[in-house]
């Protein structure tokens, strides 16, 4: 079978060369564990953070590691670990058809629920981030303002719809007029701005959100970001989720720079990591599959096939190449 491993350590944007396809022995399951085929493999932004040696909140990978993310997958052969073989499961496991981990690392994905995909996407990670990060982090209420960027990705597409059904205006940064389409007609965003048609930010934020912002859920960062603060109501909240930006850069611009708008509006910034919820994650993916299954919160993917073109696929969430999750399919089931 194949498995993907660090080749080197990228410097800047990574490039095919980061990664190597190598063909290797499948695994067998130890006591307690158990062996999964691969069917859907997650990319996700945060994968550039443990490709460095530099700090971050997930640990780095070491040139040579097979890469990590979260799968679904179905299980070939259980060792002791609490499945049968045809369950199908997530769990963190490698980028690879087939992988082994212990019972306890494995969560169980029921087909009848969802599509098992979006146990990677709106049921799962992304989903969760966007659940708390809104709920809890941003806070959004009826009659104000919210504003996300990564609008049309995984995790800001559904952080919209939820500040939505709060009562909220919804505004949304995105890279391209499809995806401002996507944010306005298929999600219910009040407004979309394609950031990559306009320079100047603050004017398109004043036609798009003319009341100011009261919360603000920032996925990328950088000089939108500067302009959002520029625009930050009394009050206001800025839940910061991501700064995929910044994640390739090799010298760290100045920033931000626009915090005296942050002393005149007593606004809190705040980070949050989707992990500080783990205790609630099951109560809050039930929630979200109420609102899928009414049709309250609609979701897309973007799946591309092979996990020979998963590098691609990665790689492409730098160029705004998904709209909503980014997926690799691996195998049928
Ligand atoms: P997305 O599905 O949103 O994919 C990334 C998107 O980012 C791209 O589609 C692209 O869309 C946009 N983007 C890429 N480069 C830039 C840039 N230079 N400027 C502006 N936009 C850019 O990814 P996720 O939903 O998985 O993740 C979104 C963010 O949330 C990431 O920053 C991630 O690190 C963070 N995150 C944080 C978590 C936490 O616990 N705090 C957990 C999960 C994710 P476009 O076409 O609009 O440019």
């Amino acid at each position: 079978h194949r498995v993907y491993r660090l080749a080197k350590r990228p410097e800047g944007t990574p490039g095919r060369d980061t990664f190597d396809l190598s063909e290797e022995p499948v695994p067998e399951p130890g006591p307690g564990e158990a062996l999964v085929r691969t069917l859907y493999l997650s990319v996700d932004p945060y994968m550039r953070g443990r490709m460095s040696a530099a700090e971050s909140y997930a640990e780095p990978w070491d040139v040579g590691d097979p890469l990590r993310g979260a799968v679904v997958g179905e299980v070939v052969e259980s060792n002791g670990a609490g499945f049968e073989a045809g369950d199908v499961v997530t769990g963190d496991l490698q980028w690879a058809e087939y992988a082994t981990a212990p019972g306890p690392a494995l969560t169980r994905v029921d087909p009848d629920r969802a599509p098992i995909s979006t146990a990677l996407g709106v049921l799962g990670m992304p989903g969760l981030t966007a659940y708390f990060g809104t709920r809890e982090v941003a806070r959004p209420s009826a009659g104000e303002t919210f504003v996300v960027t990564g609008a049309a990705g995984a995790v800001g597409s559904v952080a919209g719809q939820i500040a939505k059904l709060r009562g909220a205006r919804v505004v949304g940064f995105a890279g391209s007029d499809e995806k401002v389409a996507f944010l306005e007609d298929d999600l219910g965003f009040d407004a979309g701005i394609n950031y990559k048609a306009t320079d100047d930010y603050r004017a398109a934020l004043d036609e798009a959100a003319p009341n100011g912002v009261d919360a603000y859920f920032d996925n990328v960062g950088g000089e939108i970001t500067d302009a959002v603060f520029t625009r930050l109501n009394t009050d206001a909240r800025v839940a910061v989720c991501g700064q995929i930006s910044q994640y390739n850069a090799e010298e760290m611009p100045v920033g931000p720079r626009k915090l005296s708008q942050v002393i005149q509006t007593r606004a809190t910034v705040e980070g949050f990591l989707v992990s500080d919820f783990e205790p609630r994650f099951e109560q809050a993916a039930t929630r979200l599959g109420q609102w899928v299954s009414a049709g309250d919160i609609a979701y897309r993917e973007t799946v591309t096939e092979g996990l020979e073109n998963a590098p691609d696929a990665f790689l492409g969430l730098f160029e705004g190449d998904n709209i909503g999750k980014q997926l690799v399919k691996v195998a049928d089931r």
